[in-house]
């Protein structure tokens, strides 16, 4: 559709130059050359890659709108509506997607195909080419600028992120286990916002390290450039997949949580560490290596009753109560003639087998349930016989939350906490949360939450203006 003209029979002029915008695009500002002698018009991107599945597909490219500011990246994406073989005003002949996208111009807009090409010797972003001209538009050879002015200053105004439209994005899962109820919602809730989602089993992933060119292989090829990653980790892989975010995290790719973050949420000790560090409550929790120290251990940590927990416990495996000194001290000197790493902490008895999980993203709990403990069981893990159930979480337990997931800088995390009588005490992170129980006890959409998040944080960020000079 066409906007009419405000003057009546008054043509359309359009100077040799123009400034326009792609709003569709979310580029507001490019200087166009317009060239009659083209039929279509083309625009200068770099990084041009198709994706998406074969009877959608959609390509993916970059657009540096300011000339010489190759700093300031715009990340587009488009439906492919056709490739087209173009000969360019130097002869040249290449095969190029074919894109449509709305065009404004003045107070103008409608619709125009666009054709993506990386020519780097392209002096503009853009050129109009006859094909998209109405015929009440009358070309002014010998002016510049006949529509108003826009200026490259947006670029430089939060308005580039704030009015960014919403793209397909290319997204990475990074799980062993496509099957599973997470993953299964990630693609899921992925695909019905039109974003393409593949999921990448971890371990057949490969690395070139290089500093140049960092690379990421897969079943033989190369990974694509992803918008974003999530990584979803599993305790057998931690060391490996770590290595491999690290490889996205090189690339400039966004990963939801970084290979440090995981790291550090996994090794309990660590963990412990962080949360002390950061004057979050948790329970007195005491570490030991040499066997001397087991009275003095069990003080630490406050007396009996207390948990003893080995360090690679998952899902509870490995939480074991000791109710009397006695029973401490045997399962210390067994645990340590396994030569296993554990922990020793407080029992937090008021919490009565009951602990509350709040799923943090970004910076807000978007979800919390509370585990209740079989019968004559403490440990709430829903792997041991625990139930879940909805729970109102209060401003400290939400606080504390939020600034427990901050600790590890993880985007997604699962924050695992009793209720005690000083308040919330933090017993884990989980950078790989599951999405099964939560949002079955909570009725909330997590993994929409989470693509909220993604879609925020891939936005283009303005750049710096330079000085003149
Ligand atoms: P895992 O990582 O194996 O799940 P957790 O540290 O989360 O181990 O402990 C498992 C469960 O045991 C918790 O969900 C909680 O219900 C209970 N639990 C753990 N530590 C304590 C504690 N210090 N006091 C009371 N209950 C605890």
């Amino acid at each position: 559709m066409r906007d009419s003209d405000p003057g009546f029979g008054e043509s359309f002029r359009l100077g040799w130059e123009e400034w326009l915008s792609l709003p569709g695009l979310g580029l507001p500002a490019l200087k166009a050359k317009v060239d009659t002698g083209a039929r279509t018009s083309a625009l200068h991107a770099f990084d041009i890659e198709p994706f998406g599945p074969a009877n959608a597909p959609h390509v993916r490219f970059t657009v540096h709108p300011i000339p010489g500011r190759m700093d300031l990246a715009i990340p587009c994406s488009a439906e492919v509506i056709d490739r087209r073989e173009v000969t360019s005003s130097n002869g040249e002949t290449e095969f190029r997607y074919v894109i449509r996208s709305e065009l404004a111009i003045g107070h103008r807009r409608w619709p125009i195909e666009l054709t993506l090409t990386d020519r780097g010797s392209m002096a503009y972003r853009m050129l109009l080419g006859r094909q998209a001209l109405a015929e009440d538009v009358v070309i002014v050879p010998g002016e510049s600028f006949c529509q108003p002015l826009l200026s490259y200053d947006v670029y430089h105004s939060a308005q580039v992120a704030t009015e960014a439209p919403a793209r397909t994005l290319r997204i990475a899962v990074l799980s062993r286990e496509g099957g599973s109820y997470s993953t299964r919602r990630l693609v899921e809730e992925g695909t019905n916002r039109g974003h393409v989602i593949e999921v990448i089993d971890t371990t057949r992933c490969y690395m070139a390290i290089n500093a140049l060119a960092p690379e990421i292989h897969y079943d033989g090829t190369r990974l694509p450039r992803f918008d974003a990653v999530i990584p979803r980790i599993g305790v057998s892989v931690t060391a490996y997949g770590a290595a491999l975010i690290r490889q996205f995290e090189s690339i400039g790719t966004f990963c939801v949580n970084s290979a440090e973050g995981i790291l550090a949420s996994r090794d309990k000790l660590h963990a412990h560490q962080i949360l002390a560090r950061h004057r979050i409550g948790m329970p007195a929790t005491a570490f030991a290596s040499s066997p001397k120290d087991t009275d003095n251990l069990i003080a630490l940590a406050g007396g009996a009753p207390l948990v003893v927990k080995l360090l690679e416990s998952t899902q509870g495996k490995g939480v074991v109560l000791a109710e009397t000194k006695q029973a401490a001290q045997s399962v210390i000197s067994a645990f340590r003639g396994l030569k296993a790493n554990f922990l020793v902490q407080h029992f937090v008895k008021e919490a009565a087998g009951e602990d509350i999980r709040c799923l943090v993203i970004g910076s807000r709990v978007v979800a919390a349930m509370r585990r209740r403990a079989g019968s004559g069981e403490f440990r709430s893990n829903l792997h041991q016989g625990g139930t879940a159930e909805p729970v109102r979480i209060t401003r400290t337990e939400r606080d504390t939350a939020i600034r427990a997931a901050r600790a590890f800088r993880l985007n997604l995390a699962g924050v695992d906490m009793l209720r005690s009588s000083e308040g919330p005490k933090v017993l884990e992170v989980n950078s790989s949360p599951g999405f099964e129980g939560i949002e079955g006890a909570s009725h909330r959409n997590v993994a929409a939450a989470l693509y909220d998040e993604i879609e925020k944080r891939v936005r283009p960020s303005p750049v710096r203006r330079r000085a003149k000079g």
